[in-house]
């Protein structure tokens, strides 16, 4: 994170919910479309994607991310989707947010399908860095969970990000039971020799199909079984803060793994992110059941300062936790791809 007095001085608000968590980074959903069909979270012949009128124009993405960073102290915005390389302007978009945002993190969550073409202007515009997501880097398993034959756009897309200073870079990791579950250390040594930062998140019950079930889930504790068999881990001493990822010093350091347990060993208490879908909706949780609309009163002219009033509002109301665990737990209307993972 940078920060400057500059940043101080123009921060008149925060975004505090009722437990004194703070929300000081933003995921922004460019688009709900997506060019691979991962198995774990759509189905093959994709989704309803939203109509083009729904989604936020260039203008007001850079205009609400602007409200955020001005003036309720947000301080990191991630760019996702959907894929957000497949919006168009996107580059843009970010060369406009960092002329809105100069303090703040910038960083981008892309499956890496065209970014060895637009890593170089993505960096120029002001981009930080990338997480990558890659389940398998065998080329049957990875088409087999994305329904699409391009891992070599991916390891590209990853090369050419490196080249470009996009890094650190990190990669996600969903391991899936019978499929991709025998693949962890192969995944973290393939990482490691590269110098990225790999990650395994828990598989969530966010898939458009419904799919996910608890019993067959790849738990924390699974993944680093399968991990020790093959390296030695020991937990990094450094505070975690509100980062998502345990984080697991490899064979002595200084590289490590991390554990993104968000259903075995929830993380809710320590949460600063705040969502923004590409229709303009605020979600104060990926598992919220409920949103609150920025781009009716954006298309009605409403000022900045009245957009940030509504944001504080939306976010007040931000439950403990995500209750997957609860016995009443229905999963949100709207799947990860559309509320931006
Ligand atoms: N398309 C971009 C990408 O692939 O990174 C950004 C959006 S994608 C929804 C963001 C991340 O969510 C990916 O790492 C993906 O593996 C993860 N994801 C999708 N569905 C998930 C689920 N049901 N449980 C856990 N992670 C999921």
């Amino acid at each position: 994170m940078r920060t400057s007095s500059t940043d101080q001085a123009q921060t008149q608000q925060r975004l505090v919910d009722r437990f004194g968590r703070v929300a000081t980074d933003l995921r922004v959903s460019l688009t709900d479309r997506c060019n691979l069909r991962c198995t774990y979270c759509m189905p093959p012949e994709g989704l309803d994607w939203m109509p083009g009128d729904e989604v936020l124009t260039d203008d007001e993405v850079v205009r609400l991310i602007g409200v955020a960073t001005g003036r309720l102290g947000v301080q990191e915005v991630r760019f996702t989707g959907g894929e957000p390389l497949v919006r168009r302007g996107l580059v843009s978009i970010v060369a406009r947010t960092r002329e809105v945002a100069p303090d703040a993190e910038l960083s981008i969550t892309t499956n890496a399908l065209g970014l060895a073409r637009m890593a170089g202007s993505l960096a120029e515009a002001g981009l930080d860095r990338v997480n990558v997501s890659l389940d398998s880097i065998r080329p049957d398993t990875f088409a087999e969970i994305t329904r699409r034959d391009r891992l070599t756009d991916v390891v590209a897309g990853l090369e050419a990000a490196a080249d470009a200073g996009l890094g650190p870079i990190k990669i996600n990791a969903v391991l899936l039971r019978g499929v991709n579950d025998d693949q962890a250390a192969e995944l973290l040594g393939w990482s490691l020799e590269r110098g990225y930062e790999l990650r395994f998140i828990e598989q969530m019950p966010l898939d458009a199909q419904h799919g996910w079930s608890r019993d067959t889930m790849v738990t924390a504790d699974e993944t680093l079984a399968a991990l020790s068999s093959a390296f030695e881990l020991t937990p990094a001493e450094e505070p975690r803060g509100s980062a998502p990822a345990e984080l697991f010093h490899v064979d002595g350091g200084p590289a490590k793994v991390g554990i993104i347990a968000s259903v075995t060993r929830p993380f809710c208490g320590d949460c600063d992110r705040v969502r923004l879908t590409a229709d303009g909706q605020v979600r104060d949780c990926l598992f919220a059941r409920s949103e609150s609309d920025l781009r009716t009163p954006l298309r009605a002219g409403a000022s900045d300062a009245d957009l940030a009033a509504r944001w504080v509002t939306a976010m007040a109301g931000k439950r403990a936790g995500h209750g997957i665990d609860d016995l009443g737990f229905l999963q949100p209307d709207r799947p990860m791809s559309a509320i931006g993972g």
